[in-house]
């Protein structure tokens, strides 16, 4: 090998190994101290091996965890991949060693508890009335936001299912201690909080008779509406080249639509009836709508459809929500540098950049203070957003290996989401020298907003020493925000292709995870929107003999 050769195989080493692009880790060489950041206090979803990173003060000590040796990085950092010992009650044994001085620590593994079968039956009674959905703030943010709907879930603890609007009314037939189930068709029938409902309501007419479907251009975008005298359940799922808004307890009355001149981006609408209790109205777009959402105002169920973003506008007044990850709970590096502190730094010089570039940040946290996850949906719906980007660093689950969380991962859950993700992975490994994963589909809960594509950047994995150190740096924070700007001017100046029809590219997640027919005894579960548990639980409910 010429020397040439050796260099050019140094540098290619140094693109492909996992630190590649970090700089070299500093120097740090102080009295010696042992600080585990991870195993902490939570107990441990334990497998075979078992990571843990944290501090020894300097980079000229030594470690040993159960007497494997540990490499200690020159900042004095270190992250380690151990077998877990044998034996009921593990123990982690720490001896870190500088100039003769050692200092022993042991750390016992807590293993958490698996999970409560789900065979096991939940006490379930009968119920007959009406409930009135109200719902409870979950934090001061929150609270100013009293209109976000109430969630709705498969089964008591289960996942999500839909979100049902405040005030609707709704029929009851089963309850537990803590939940009741509510009716919004025959066959959908998920369950809801005790505490965000009202027991008390009257009946209302069931199903309620709908009015003619009226389609206008409105301030925000293009309105669908149909007169209900009360907030109805409803959902909206993209299907290729159209928009399927099902509405639940209600049927049409008239066929008529009355149709303004022009309602971009919407093409054509139709009614149609939907399963019994069920009115459905679809709407032709001509590509990806910039987002939607549906209100119950003045009398009228409003469906309102965006219009995509125009990209010859590209990021210029282009108003971008820039959500800094956490708090509450977040990520914690080797060295102590917390995921929170990461995001807001990089939300803010994502946000100076996108300002310089004549786009609108928002900065959906916009300090060290906590904030729920329905808050910063809500602040940015506040805001006008027309594009959520949530910045996190990653950091590995429990028994996974950490270099395995190392790169740039992108995630999305709605479809109109989903270029928005592809552009923010290509643009922040690139920016950050990094692999790229996904974008992957994820059930997060800052990625359900409709109203605009929302996307999550796990930039680059914080628990990674080098990775640690870099985001320490001003030069770490900026390339993680160049990053995420380049991935929205590029999202922002993209002319979208065109939707085939039906295109399985864009259908909803809702409708591609339908379940196979439903056996005839599980009339009583829902039938269209189920996910995979759903099928385990039918099984389960259906040995279920409620208790009078
Ligand atoms: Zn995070």
């Amino acid at each position: 090998m010429t020397p040439g050769d050796i260099r050019l195989l140094v540098a290619t080493v140094a693109v492909i190994g996992c630190d590649s692009a970090s700089p070299a880790i500093p120097l740090r060489d102080g009295p010696l101290e042992l600080s585990v950041r991870y195993p902490g206090s939570t107990p441990l979803v334990l497998a075979e091996s078992v990571a843990t990173w944290g501090s020894v003060g300097s980079g000229r000590a030594h470690l040993r965890v159960n007497g494997h040796r540990v490499r200690v990085e020159p900042n004095g950092a270190f992250l380690g991949w151990l077998p877990v010992p044998p034996g009921p009650a593990p123990v982690l044994e720490f001896e870190a060693t500088l100039d003769g001085r050692t200092i022993r620590e042991e750390l016992p593994l807590d293993r958490a508890l698996p999970a409560t079968p789900s065979s096991a039956p939940i006490p379930m009674h009968p119920m007959h009335g009406w409930v009135r959905l109200r719902r409870l703030p979950s934090d001061t943010a929150d609270s100013a936001t009293q209109w976000r709907p109430v969630a709705s879930r498969w089964y008591p603890g289960g996942p999500l299912a839909l979100a049902l609007p405040l005030g609707a009314r709704l029929p009851v037939d089963l309850r537990t201690t803590d939940a009741v189930r509510v009716r919004l068709t025959e066959g959908i029938r998920p369950w809801v909080a005790a505490i965000e409902v009202d027991t008390l309501a009257t009946p209302r007419s069931d199903p309620v008779s709908l009015g003619p479907v009226r389609l206008a251009a409105g301030d925000e975008g293009a309105e669908v509406s149909v007169a209900t005298p009360e907030p109805l359940a409803s959902t909206v799922e993209l299907e290729g080249d159209r928009l399927r808004w099902s509405i639940f307890g209600a049927r049409h009355a008239t066929p008529q639509v009355e149709r303004a001149a022009t309602a971009d981006p919407i093409r054509a609408v139709e009614r149609q009836d939907g399963p019994a209790g069920e009115a459905d109205v679809v709407l032709w777009v001509a590509g990806v709508p910039g987002g939607w959402q549906v209100r119950w105002r003045a009398g009228r169920l409003t469906l309102i459809v965006r219009e995509p973003w125009p990209a010859e506008r590209g990021l210029a007044h282009l108003i971008v929500a820039l959500d800094a990850g956490h708090p509450p709970a977040g990520a914690t590096g080797p060295t102590g540098l917390h995921e929170d502190s990461v995001t807001l730094a990089v939300a803010r010089a994502a946000a100076r950049r996108l300002a310089e570039l004549g786009a609108l940040p928002v900065l959906v946290r916009p300090d060290e203070r906590a904030l729920s996850l329905e808050a910063r949906l809500a602040r940015a719906e506040e805001a006008g957003a027309q594009v959520f980007v949530s910045i996190h660093v990653n950091a590995p689950g429990d028994g996974r290996r950490p270099w395995l969380a190392d790169g740039t991962e992108t995630f999305f859950s709605e479809p109109l989401a989903q270029r928005l993700a592809a552009a923010l992975r290509d643009s922040v490994a690139v920016s950050m020298g990094q692999m790229r994963r996904g974008p992957t589909v994820a059930d997060l809960a800052v990625l359900r907003a409709s109203w605009f594509p929302a996307a999550l950047v796990e930039g680059t994995c914080l628990v990674l020493p080098g990775r640690e150190a870099w985001l320490r740096t001003p030069e770490g924070i900026e390339a993680y925000a160049a990053g995420i700007v380049a991935g929205l001017a590029r999202w922002a100046s993209e002319v979208p292709e065109p939707i085939p029809s039906p295109s399985p590219a864009v259908r909803s997640p809702l409708r591609d995870s339908l379940p196979p027919p439903a056996p005839a005894a599980s009339s009583a579960t829902p039938s269209r929107y189920t996910t995979g548990p759903i099928l385990q639980l039918q099984a389960v409910l259906a040995g279920v003999t409620p208790e009078p």
